[in-house]
């Protein structure tokens, strides 16, 4: 972007206020805002004070070396003891930590805090046998199976840092990821479900293995859906032979609040993957008080679920780290949205806090509304989004369909990088805007500045920062602190530069406006990119929106989208493509309507859901596509290429 703000188009004036009851009951109420800016050291101190540290911290924060941040220095903590024995401890071990829920119809297991610690032990136990010791880096790529928890928690005890993989990366990402964190261990499964059949794992990481040299000694392997693996004898072990028969108790140790906790690689949607450094202390605190704060969590009676796969950060912080420190009960669900299953889910286990990403929305939204509809979803009370942007429409339709027009919607803003939630409404005090993620939660500073570092103020757009540090920020990119100063830390001194385009209306909320590489330069005028997708969405007819700029000649860049039609819509008619138009004129102004729009079956995404624009952008622009390796589903960019050929 150049030192032009970004053009602020779009309107939204519906409100809605906390429900009454909530509000009274909020765990955190407006006051923390203020707690927070008169001290934010010891406010984040107080969130620190909720978790069992065996030494206690001798300073706060140490900023002295920028931007290289030391949070609760001299503190010394387990994660897994604060995620698993303190709650067994406390008397609660009985009490469910995960309601799992299979693929298959009807395999499903309850596992307690009991049965989580002893998991947990016996597998850090098997990890030692095979060589695993304290800073040691793990590889972690499996299905969302109980094991996959167990895994991340008992690698957190031995203090050797995981990485986990999304199972649905292939051979080679996995070997560029085992390659960079340099894992001796690798652990996985034969297969998963996925969409109703069973789908090889191992034949991966095989594959992975080999390219990766010797680096592998070992690999560990759950067995989950009992089909053939080639087997090699000297390196690889079945969990159920060296986890089931290891002793259920694992003396703990207690690590410097700064040991490493993970390494988790960023989706790819602009770029190569950065792999992500976590630290112990930091995170844990940041992401158990605000899954507490934002969720408003009462631990004794709510049934949480996030439907994030833990190959995306998402599924550390929300649904491992958070959710078990806080002593939770919580879904974890194996399978990919079919049709009903979540609602039926939701029905069965009586899930009161949900938390999902827009695509799902929207992907419901296309399949139309009686479905949810058939199932009684009044256990809810709270609702989530994160990920990207959720368009105004597809937060009515949450807010309505599945939330009955009674449960808030707390769309969180937040990176791989920053690890915890940053911008969100806080659901007992704000009154929410569809569309907006409303303010910095209490104790983070973030701002909207323009190229010179200066704030924007009200009414304006430009690039989103962060001015102070926070606990679970990103340590270092790792092995490679020049790029992570480079990446985040040099745009301009002291400020951590987001990537998102945001902007601030007349009351100071911010509209996160998509990344600022992709903004579009229209005849002079920046636009951005989910302004224009979320006026396509709010079109009855369209399911999904995806806007790039395109090089054109006459206005440097021109707006071209991609649509998916909703179920409801057929084929849209003839003139739908003019019709889509009309309404982008009419909604945000003639600028932003359309050259270009292809009607499309599927868009190109990462597994958490976001769009690849870069490659459609290849598209628009007639290039070669670019690298699609990290793409849920690779076979997608080829039905676009069709649908161009055959529309061109
Ligand atoms: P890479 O950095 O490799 O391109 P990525 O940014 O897609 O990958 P993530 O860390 O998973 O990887 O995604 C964080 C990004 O997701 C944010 O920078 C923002 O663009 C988007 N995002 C997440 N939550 C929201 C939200 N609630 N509103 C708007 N955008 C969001
Ligand atoms: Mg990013």
């Amino acid at each position: 972007m150049s030192s032009e703000t970004l053009s602020n188009l779009s309107r939204e004036d519906r409100r809605f206020e906390p429900p009454a009851a909530l509000a009274a009951d909020a765990n955190v109420k407006e006051e923390a805002y203020a707690r927070a800016d008169s001290d934010r050291e010891a406010f984040w101190a107080d969130a620190a004070e909720r978790l069992d540290w065996g030494r206690k911290w001798d300073q706060v924060l140490d900023w002295s070396n920028p931007p290289f941040a030391k949070w609760f220095v001299g503190g010394t903590l387990n994660a897994s003891v604060n995620c698993v024995d303190r709650h067994v401890e406390a008397g609660n071990g009985d009490k469910v930590a995960i309601h799992w829920v299979g693929e298959p119809d009807d395999d499903t297991r309850d596992i307690t805090y009991s049965q989580l610690k002893d998991d947990v032990s016996r597998a850090a136990n098997a990890l030692i046998e095979l060589g695993v010791k304290k800073g040691d880096r793990v590889a972690i790529y499996m299905p969302m199976i109980p094991e996959v928890v167990v895994a991340m928690l008992a690698c957190a005890r031995l203090g050797a840092p995981h990485t986990v993989v999304f199972g649905g990366f292939s051979a080679d990402a996995l070997a560029s990821r085992i390659t960079d964190c340099e894992a001796h261990v690798v652990i996985t499964s034969d297969g998963g479900y996925r969409r109703g059949a069973a789908s090889a794992l191992k034949p991966a990481v095989d594959e992975a293995v080999e390219k990766t040299g010797d680096l592998v000694r070992h690999v560990l392997v759950v067995r989950r859906t009992g089909q053939d693996v080639d087997w090699h004898d000297e390196r690889d072990v079945w969990w159920h032979d060296a986890v089931d028969g290891a002793p259920a108790e694992h003396e703990p140790e207690m690590h410097d609040s700064e040991h490493p906790l993970y390494v988790m690689y960023t989706s790819g949607t602009t770029g190569k993957p950065k792999g992500i450094l976590h630290t112990t202390g930091g995170y844990l605190t940041g992401t158990s008080f605000t899954h507490w704060e934002v969720f408003d969590l009462k631990a004794d009676t709510d049934v949480y679920w996030c439907t994030a796969d833990v190959g995306w950060v998402t599924g550390h912080s929300y649904l491992v780290y958070g959710p078990l420190a806080n002593g939770a009960t919580q879904v974890m669900y194996e399978g990919t949205p079919e049709k009903g299953r979540w609602w039926q889910i939701i029905q069965d286990l009586k899930v009161t806090i949900f938390y999902t990403a827009p695509t799902a929305i929207r992907t419901f939204m296309k399949q139309g509304r009686e479905i949810p509809d058939a199932y009684d979803l009044s256990s809810l009370r709270l609702l989530g989004s994160v990920g990207e942007s959720i368009n105004p429409e597809a937060y009515i339709w949450y807010r309505e369909v599945i939330g009955g027009e009674r449960c808030p919607i707390v769309d969180t803003w937040w990176q791989t990088e920053t690890g915890q939630m940053m911008i969100s409404p806080l659901p007992g005090v704000t009154a929410g805007k569809p569309g907006s993620a409303m303010k910095a939660l209490p104790g983070i500073a973030v701002d909207v500045v323009n190229d010179e570092a200066e704030p924007v103020g009200n009414g304006s757009g430009g690039y989103l920062v962060i001015r102070e540090p926070w606990p679970a920020m990103l340590r270092t990119i790792w092995g490679d602190d020049q790029r992570f100063k480079d990446t985040y830390w040099s745009r301009w001194e002291g400020l951590y530069f987001a990537g998102d385009g945001a902007k601030l209306d007349d009351d100071g909320d911010i509209w996160l406006l998509g990344r600022v590489d992709d903004v579009m330069n229209i005849s002079g005028h920046r636009l951005s990119t989910t302004e224009i997708e979320s006026a396509l969405v709010s079109h009855p007819k369209v399911a999904e929106a995806a806007v790039v700029g395109a090089a054109d000649e006459t206005t440097g860049q021109a707006v071209c989208a991609f649509v998916i039609l909703r179920d409801s819509a057929g084929d849209g008619g003839e003139d739908i493509v003019e019709e889509l138009r009309r309404h982008v004129a009419k909604e945000i102004g003639a600028i932003a309507k359309p050259r270009q729009i292809m009607v499309v079956p599927e868009l190109p995404k990462t597994r958490s859901g976001k769009i690849m624009r870069r490659l459609l952008k290849d598209v628009a622009e007639h290039r070669e596509v670019g690298d699609v390796t990290t793409l849920a589903d690779s076979t997608v960019m080829d039905l676009i290429k069709t649908k161009e050929g055959s529309s061109a």
